[in-house]
């Protein structure tokens, strides 16, 4: 079955038109920017300095992969813990992390 009388939207050409239109003017200076920058090699992400590492509350360390993994939440720190990351894991598994609680997706009707 063909449906002649419906607009799809890949049977509407790209436009750069249609596109500027849609974002907001910040944004467009935003990316002109970033694309500009990008192109001279000066792009500098905002979020990798130094002052922006976190540090782990039990090793203090910097809290990265492979030696910290995140799980739910909760923090597995490689250096303290004594647990292998699926003990652990499965621990917090038995604390309903990781689970949908029975009864929440279907509330009683009446
Ligand atoms: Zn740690």
């Amino acid at each position: 079955m063909v449906f002649f009388n419906l607009p799809l939207p890949s049977a509407i050409p790209p436009s750069t038109v249609t596109q500027t239109q849609a974002v907001p003017y910040i944004t467009q200076q935003y990316r002109q920017r970033r694309q500009e920058s990008e192109r001279t090699g000066t792009f500098k992400r905002k979020y990798e300095r130094k002052t922006d590492v976190i540090l782990c509350k039990k090793c203090l360390r910097e809290r990265k992969p492979p030696s910290h993994l995140q799980y739910f939440g909760n923090w597995y720190c490689e250096e303290s813990e004594t647990q292998t990351y699926v003990e652990w894991r499965t621990g917090l598994e038995k604390l309903g992390f990781g689970k949908k609680k029975p009864g929440n997706d279907n509330p009683p009707a009446s």
